[in-house]
Formats: C-alpha cells, sequence, structure tokens
C-alpha cells in the first residue's frame, strides 16, 4: 500500500519508533530511522522487510541536526511523504522537585521537536499534495497524572499542535492525527516499573501488575505492533478524512 513513498520515524532505534517503523515498512514504505543506542540492530530489521532504509543520528531538541536530518532524508529518498513524530523522554518528580534541565529536555524532544520537523516536512508533502503526520502523543496529552509536569505539558501540547496542523492542511490530502498510547512496555517505561519495584521493595512483576492496576482497565499492556497498525491505518485511503484526532489506544485509561 506504501510502496514508494518515505517515512521517516524519530526516535525509531527502539519501542513504540520502531514498531511504527516495521508496520510501515510492511507496506512497502522506505524508512528513515533515527535515534540513539543500537543502529545496526533495527537497519537489518526494517531492511529484511525488502525496503530502503537510512538512519540520520540527529539529537532531536536541536533545531539545527533536525534541519540536516530532514535536508539527508530528502537527498536519500527524493521527499518525506510520511513524518512519524516519535522521539520521546520521560522523567518523573513533583514540580517543585523538577530539574528545570529536565523540564527543558522533555519540551524540547517531546514537543517542539515536532514543530521543527513538521515546519520543514510540510512544503514538499504540500506540493505533492499527499501526506501523512502521526504525531506519537501518549494518554497524557488527554490526563494528567502526579510527578510528570513537564511530560503532560507536552503530550497536551503536541494534541494541540495536531490539531492546528489538521486544520491549516484540512481541504489539502495532507493529514495530520496523534496516537495516545495508554502504557507499552519499552525501555522508557521498563525505567518506571524498575524504580517503582526498588522503592516498594517488590518484584519486577509486581511492579509491573501494580502500574497496570493503577491506570488500565484492560490490565494489558499496548503492543508496539498495535501502535504500528494504527499508524499503517491514518496512511491509507480510509484514513484520508481522518483530521485532527487524539486517538486513544490506553487499555480504557482514558474512559474512567
Ligand atoms: P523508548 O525509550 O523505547 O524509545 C525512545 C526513542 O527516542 C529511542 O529510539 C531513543 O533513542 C529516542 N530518543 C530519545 N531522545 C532522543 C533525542 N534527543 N533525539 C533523538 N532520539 C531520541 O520509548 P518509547 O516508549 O518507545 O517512546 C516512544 C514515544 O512514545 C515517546 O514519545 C513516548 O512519550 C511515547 N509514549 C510511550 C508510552 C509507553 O508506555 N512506553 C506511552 C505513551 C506514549
Amino acid at each position: 500500500m506504501l510502496k514508494g513513498k518515505t517515512a521517516l520515524v524519530t526516535g525509531s532505534t527502539s519501542g513504540i519508533g520502531l514498531g511504527i517503523a516495521k508496520a510501515l515498512a510492511t507496506q512497502g514504505a522506505n524508512i528513515v530511522l533515527n535515534g540513539f543506542g543500537d543502529v545496526e540492530g533495527p537497519k537489518a530489521e526494517i531492511a529484511a522487510l525488502g525496503v530502503k532504509v537510512a538512519y540520520h543520528g540527529a539529537d532531536m531538541s536541536k533545531p539545527a541536526e533536525i534541519e540536516d536530518m530532514m535536508k539527508f532524508a530528502a537527498a536519500e529518498f527524493g521527499q518525506v511523504d510520511i513524518l512519524v513524530n516519535n522521539a520521546g523522554i520521560q522523567h518523573v518528580a513533583r514540580i517543585e522537585n523538577f530539574p528545570v534541565e529536565k523540564w527543558d529536555a522533555i519540551l524540547a524532544i517531546n514537543l517542539s521537536s515536532a514543530f521543527h520537523a513538521t515546519r520543514l516536512a510540510l512544503p514538499a508533502m504540500q506540493a505533492t499534495g499527499w501526506g501523512r503526520i502521526i504525531n506519537v502523543a501518549s494518554v497524557h496529552g488527554l490526563v494528567g497524572s502526579p510527578e510528570k509536569s513537564a511530560y503532560v505539558a507536552a503530550k497536551h501540547g503536541i494534541v494541540g499542535l495536531t490539531k492546528v496542523t489538521a486544520l491549516e492542511n484540512a481541504t489539502s490530502g495532507v493529514t495530520c492525527n496523534a496516537i495516545c498510547p495508554g502504557w507499552v512496555l519499552t525501555p522508557l517505561v521498563q525505567k518506571q516499573i524498575d524504580a517503582k519495584a526498588a522503592a516498594g521493595g517488590i518484584s519486577n512483576q509486581q511492579a509491573s501488575e501494580h502500574l497496570l492496576r493503577e491506570k488500565e482497565p484492560s490490565l494489558q499492556f499496548t503492543t508496539p505492533e498495535e501502535l504500528g497498525a494504527l499508524a499503517v491505518f491514518f496512511c491509507s485511503p480510509a484514513g484520508n478524512n481522518v483530521r485532527g484526532v487524539a486517538w486513544n489506544m490506553d487499555g480504557g485509561w482514558a474512559a474512567q
């Protein structure tokens, strides 16, 4: 379905981003990966799906590096047709103890990076009359939780950015939507489970059950594969008139 298209997925060396990149590659899209850590493993996983894959290591907190990544993607594959703004980090602390540099980093990586990548991707999408921008927000783009001020502010912000991007392009073939996952068992959440286990003197398994029971009525983690399937839907012809939604896949978290 996406043969000949190019998808750039930020923060795709791990977790949800890698899951979405694989789902889009399975539909035939060439992929530009981004993120830190192991690169060769994810590159090989994508290449095995029979599409072209490239990597750019832009630090998404740095606008100049984002500009360089967007130029690189255009030079490699002609243009970016599908942009998935996914890179994100977390830090957990009460507001009065929240490190200022963590606030700045979370706002830069989880929110401002999406603005920069979007502003740079839009002109080519508008010129060809087709494009998909998918912002990986969070259920924390819809509701709050204590000790996550920067994350919740950034994720509510990206839901707002999604709506404006969708509206400014509403009469064109360029759509923008947000995905709002609940708990997904990735390194970002594993760190929170480890901290919970250490603080409560409980096993990792017990900490993970507590985490789900607190917030997620299904008592199940959402998977990167399920999120990838939602991204594919947004890119499909059936997604043509889905514009500006914040679609939660959260086991009922936000329904409470
Ligand atoms: P993860 O830690 O597995 O992956 C994060 C990715 O972002 C990695 O590839 C990492 O290298 C990259 N990254 C981090 N800082 C970066 C930077 N400065 N520049 C470039 N890349 C950077 O986490 P994940 O759980 O897969 O999270 C992906 C997205 O999903 C995030 O935006 C996160 O907020 C969101 N999300 C996660 C969950 C969850 O439960 N895991 C729930 C809702 C939303």
